[in-house]
């Protein structure tokens, strides 16, 4: 693409003229008016990426379809249309302005985040030396820092950021700008972005007469024997079979005797081909599911929770739907958690239905990413199964869409569009009338709560296939070994016999242990109690400079040396253990085990936990020590016994929904033991056993959890009984950050007191300084916003970003609005 950038204006635009709108991938909510030049009136069609001006760049856009304004004050050219065929359906149209509408993200970046990445291109500044800026170098009245830029210039053109680095030193436009009025330097616009394309590769094919054999040499004789017998051949493939080298390939060619021709290939993301595998006989329970679900399918939007115990079977049934589905002839979505890229379901899928599944995921490389989103947009796929950003999949219709895990945090997306794609794959359902059909063993409180008010229908699995029962938790009570000293504190006797048995009887042993990014939570040694915030009932977390435990949701506050609300004990402790040290311990305690850690620390290389989960399942590892990254979906029948090391850390994770990720996590996590032939064992160590979340965990039943839970969440007004946003305030300078989220609250109560109070009732929690209040050098802040009322909710917002964009230090603080918040 050359450097062709002006803008087209038209004095008289002409009304025949084909107008569409394009959605730009930029930050800005508005939708613009171009018109097509004639020799691009046959390839613009909607789904394609377009090249267009805007203000004095140049950047890429999406066509959406024909104009809806008719005359807008000033009509620019589309510069090109980047894309032969369509990057997405046109029906998908509707669900992205959905996405861009609820989330308050602009419609160009929802398209951008949906597609694969790598599609889009801007521009840059490229600033050169001008003839009088070669002059000026001698003159006596140039600032140094206006010589050092024309002496770096001097050397060859650049732009301003290989600039600034060449100097060292960073250059402000406003420097350029005046440099240029006195035509020092000339600043041109250039397309950049290395785009993805489709790969070819070259084939060769007879040509000319028979005749021409007789007298040729043998080896070119070969080459045509091969090529008349086997068919065409790529050119490696030709390699391999006769030799050639590409130099005698285009000698034949220019000779008349063999052509070559270019065809796309597809590449393959999948190393290793799969057996075909053969459909098990169903359960009872399995064949009832599907004999409810299956005349849902093709009758418009439905929503079904399977409910089923881990180990029960469940992504049978999704394999059945699925075949029943294509059968009517209807395309199908499954979305599973992120560490599903190593997980069975993606292969079962593969295993079943060969050829026609695509996969999307970020283990993907770009190119294999780009190639199997053409495959499903092009109608060579017919099912899509991928993590959370495979909602997108560019299918123009679709009958089924299955979420896996439905209650998995992985399914939000944090930073960006902050989406959830199980919430997603409802609304697509909703748009296409497709069933969706959401997974999993340990519902999530918003499904479940759905079902009881008679938004979705339900489908159960109550046993494990094999019959096995699920594996017996016991309780450790942690507060009764307070008086233990270091390590014995976290691995209790009765854990350490339980591994040393395990160990004795050649199994394998998982020893799980919740660890997020945060620091450590105030617990009374002596009652168990959690230190909470009076207002919202979240745990406390410290804040070292004021020496104070804070509410991270509204700012409460209370003195790091006070005793503990409920028994007035002085023994406040910060609970904090890692992984790393708990490794080392059981190294200390069973120097004979072969121990490994799986944590975002560990596994952090690619491929590092497909080769760990290997030597799991070789039996090359005797304990397992992890995060949540081992509770997850896994099959190893060689686990007999997970150890819990502290519940406590998950219960007092300062969120509303930390009762519901224990209760999650702790059934999950159970569930991975006793797969195989024999029975499974669980310790669960823990300050608070009679938590209901804990109690609930061991029972493995979420109904129970949810009835507790749900009167929790009432009484305290925390969703589904409200919707939540969070406008995230961050920026490099922690004075004007502090000030502007200030002004943004402050600006929140004077909305408040014009509002009045009513049943729909907004609440505002904060500024608060963020949990982690400065991550990469920005600082950061919030204000939650909770509202009974979405649609006040969300006006209010609206009105929030409005007023921060009428904010003097707008352009340096970014302000990001996250709807339905999953961490707070
Ligand atoms: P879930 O997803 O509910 O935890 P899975 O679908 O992983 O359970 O099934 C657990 C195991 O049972 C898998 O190894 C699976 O192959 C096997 N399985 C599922 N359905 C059947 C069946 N009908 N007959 C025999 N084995 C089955
Ligand atoms: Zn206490
Ligand atoms: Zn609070």
């Amino acid at each position: 693409i050359k450097n062709d950038t002006a803008a087209v204006k038209e004095d008289q635009v002409d009304p025949h003229r084909q107008m569409v709108s394009v959605a730009v991938a930029l930050p800005v909510h508005d939708i613009f008016t171009y018109s097509v030049p004639d020799h691009l009136i046959p390839q613009a069609c909607p789904g394609k990426r377009v090249l267009v001006p805007f203000g004095r760049r140049t950047v890429t856009g999406y066509l959406m379809g024909p104009a809806t304004t008719m005359d807008p004050p000033e009509i620019k050219h589309i510069l090109d249309v980047l894309d032969a065929t369509p990057l997405f359906p046109e029906t998908l149209i509707p669900f992205f302005r959905w996405i861009a509408a609820y989330y308050m993200h602009p419609l160009g970046q929802v398209i951008s985040t949906a597609l694969p990445a790598g599609l889009n291109l801007t521009d840059v500044a490229i600033l050169t030396i001008g003839d009088a800026g070669r002059q000026a170098m001698r003159l006596p009245s140039l600032s140094p820092l206006e010589a050092i830029v024309l002496s770096a210039l001097v050397q060859g053109p650049a732009d301003i950021k290989q600039l600034q680095k060449t100097i060292g030193q960073p250059v402000s436009w406003a420097l350029i700008h005046a440099m240029r009025q006195r035509e020092w330097v000339r600043v041109d616009r250039q397309i950049r972005g290395r785009q993805i394309r489709p790969k070819s590769i070259r084939w060769a094919t007879v040509s000319g007469t028979e005749a021409i054999s007789d007298r040729l040499s043998r080896q070119r004789q070969r080459i045509r024997d091969i090529l008349r017998t086997e068919g065409d051949l790529s050119l490696p493939a030709l390699k391999a079979r006769a030799g050639t080298t590409p130099a005698l390939i285009r000698e034949m060619e220019k000779a008349g005797q063999v052509r070559t021709y270019e065809q796309t290939i597809y590449r393959d993301p999948f190393g290793d081909p799969i057996e075909p595998d053969s459909p098990p006989r169903l359960t009872t329970e399995q064949a009832a599911a599907i004999k409810a679900m299956a005349p849902l399918l093709g009758r418009g939007f439905k929503t079904v929770l399977l409910a089923g115990v881990t180990g029960s079977g469940k992504t049978e049934v999704y394999l059945r739907m699925a075949e029943t589905a294509l059968d009517r002839g209807l395309r199908v979505l499954v979305l599973v958690p992120e560490i599903a890229l190593i997980s069975q379901t993606e292969r079962r899928f593969r295993a079943r239905f060969g050829e026609t599944v695509a996969v999307l995921h970020s283990g993907l490389s770009r190119g294999e990413r780009y190639d199997q989103w053409r495959r499903i947009a092009g109608g060579k796929a017919t099912i899509a199964i991928g993590a959370r950003s495979c909602i997108f999949a560019p299918f123009g219709e679709v009958g089924l869409i299955i979420v896996d895990e439905e209650h998995d945090a992985s399914y939000k997306q944090e930073g960006g569009l902050s989406y959830n794609a199980r919430d997603l794959a409802v609304v697509r359902a909703r748009h296409h009338g497709a069933l969706a059909i959401l997974g999993s063993a340990t519902p999530s409180l918003q499904s479940w709560h759905n079902v009881t008010v008679g938004k979705y229908e339900t489908a159960m699995l109550s046993r494990r296939v094999n019959r096995q029962p699920l594996p017996a938790i016991q309780t450790v009570d942690l507060s009764h070994i307070r008086d233990e000293r270091g390590i014995h504190r976290y691995i209790t006797p009765q854990l350490q016999q339980a591994i040393g048995k395990t160990l004795d009887e050649g199994d394998q042993a998982l020893v799980f242990l919740n660890r997020r990014g945060f620091a450590a939570f105030p617990v009374c040694a002596d009652c168990g109690q959690a230190i909470r915030c009076n207002n919202c009932d979240i745990s406390l977390t410290l804040h070292k400079r004021a020496n104070a435990f804070r509410c991270h949701y509204c700012g409460f506050s209370r003195a790091a040396a006070s005793n503990c609300p409920s028994c007035s004990s002085e023994k406040i402790r910060l609970l904090g253990v890692g992984t790393e040290k708990i490794e080392e311990a059981l190294v200390q305690m069973f120097p004979q085990a072969r121990v490994a850690r799986m944590d975002r620390d560990t596994m952090s290389r690619k491929g590092s936990i497909v080769r760990l989960l290997k030597d799991l399942k070789h039996r090359r590892i005797d304990i397992l020590v992890g995060t949540q990254m081992v509770a997850k979906g896994h099959d190893f029948p060689g686990i007999t016994l997970v150890g819990v090391v502290c519940a406590d850390l998950t219960l007092n994770f300062p969120d509303f929904r930390s009762g519901e990720r224990t209760f999650q996590l702790l059934a999950q996590v159970a569930g991975r033991a006793g797969r195989g032939d024999k029975p499974g064992k669980v310790i669960l160590q823990t300050f608070n056993p009679d938590h209901y979340s804990i109690v609930s965990a061991k029972e493995q039943d979420f109904k129970s959890f949810f009835n507790q839970e749900i009167g929790f969440r009432k009484a305290l007004g925390y969703p589904p009984f409200s919707r939540m946003v969070a406008v995230r305030i961050s920026g490099k300078n922690p004075k004007r950050t502090a000030g502007h989220a200030g002004a943004l609250g402050e600006h929140c109560r004077e909305m408040l007191a014009r509002s009045g109070s009513g049943p729909g009732r907004i609440q505002v929690m904060g500024p608060i300084e963020a949990p982690l209040s400065r991550i990469a050098n920005r600082y950061r802040w919030q204000i939650l916003v909770k509202s009974p009322d979405p649609n006040g909710l969300h006006h209010f917002v609206h009105r929030l970003v409005r007023c921060h964009h009428g904010l003097p230090d707008a352009r340096q603080i970014k302000v990001a609005i996250d709807v339905d918040p999953f961490f707070l």
